[in-house]
């Protein structure tokens, strides 16, 4: 599903990404680890296509065709979902039409039916009870004024509504919650499906005790260090990443 083959990314001519390597089938979920300012980040927004991240060598693949090459609009068609996608806040348009106009964007591009109003209605209250999501944030403009864990909740929403290919979840908000957490995690393990994958990057071992990743790579200094299954998160809380730093010394 996706692929990705020794690559190096520089931001404002500082190489950042040294050689990276992934490689993600449907139905695993990786997670991304690793301290501060290691690129975590760096390398979401390079999936998710931002200009000011430069590709500078390497590939990267996704269902057979190459990611880099596409515009973010049509990565998000393809079935991509990037967590911090939608963060802004568009006064005046009730996240309801907002949502609605998204997923019948994505329909036609699939060249399936758009969906009525009462049959996205439908849809969209099946989704708002798997996500906890309440009636007055539809209701809102979309972001306007929303909270942290609203944000996220809107997000995991929004994911749920899309049914993504492959997820790629940026955690990098230090100030969720636990509420916040179980949400993303709660979205995230619906979502599971042997045709669907998941990234979350997180600085956090918390969140993976609500969702179980197949894959756990530790990034560090814009290279993946070591991949494990699960138990290397454990084993990162307990020993912190100071362990990673030291062995990397040696
Ligand atoms: P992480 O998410 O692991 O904390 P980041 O990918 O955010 O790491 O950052 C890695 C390095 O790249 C840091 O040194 C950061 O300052 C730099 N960097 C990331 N994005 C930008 C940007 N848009 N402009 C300048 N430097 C950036
Ligand atoms: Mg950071
Ligand atoms: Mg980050």
């Amino acid at each position: 599903m996706l692929s990705i083959k020794d690559l190096y990314v520089s931001v404002e001519g500082m190489e950042i990404l040294k050689g990276i390597n992934l490689e993600v089938k449907p139905g695993e979920i990786h997670a991304i680890m690793g301290p501060n300012g290691s690129g975590k980040s760096t390398l979401a927004n390079v999936l998710a296509g931002k200009e000011e991240y430069e590709v500078t060598s390497g590939e990267v693949t996704y269902s057979g065709e190459d990611l880099l090459e596409m515009s973010p609009e049509d990565r998000a068609r393809e079935g991509l979902f990037l967590s911090f996608q939608y963060p802004v806040e568009i006064p005046g348009v009730p996240m309801v039409n907002f949502l609605k106009t998204s997923i019948n964007e994505q329909r036609k591009y699939r060249g399936q039916e758009e969906l009525t109003a009462g049959e996205f209605l439908k849809y969209m209250r099946e989704k708002m009870e798997l996500v906890d999501m309440h009636t007055k944030l539809t209701n809102r403009s979309v972001n306007e004024g929303f909270s942290g864990g609203e944000k996220k909740k809107n997000e995991i929403f929004q994911m749920a509504l899309l049914e993504p290919k492959l997820a790629i979840l940026d955690e990098t908000d230090s100030g969720l919650d636990i509420d916040a957490l179980k949400t993303v995690a709660r979205g995230v393990n619906t979502l599971r499906s042997p045709e669907n994958a998941t990234i979350v990057v997180t600085h956090y071992q918390r969140l993976l005790d609500y969702i179980v990743p197949d894959y756990v790579h530790v990034l560090y200094q814009g290279k993946i260090v070591k991949s494990a299954g699960k138990e290397l998160a454990l084993e990162l809380e307990e020993k912190g990443y100071d362990w990673i730093k030291k062995e990397m010394a040696v």
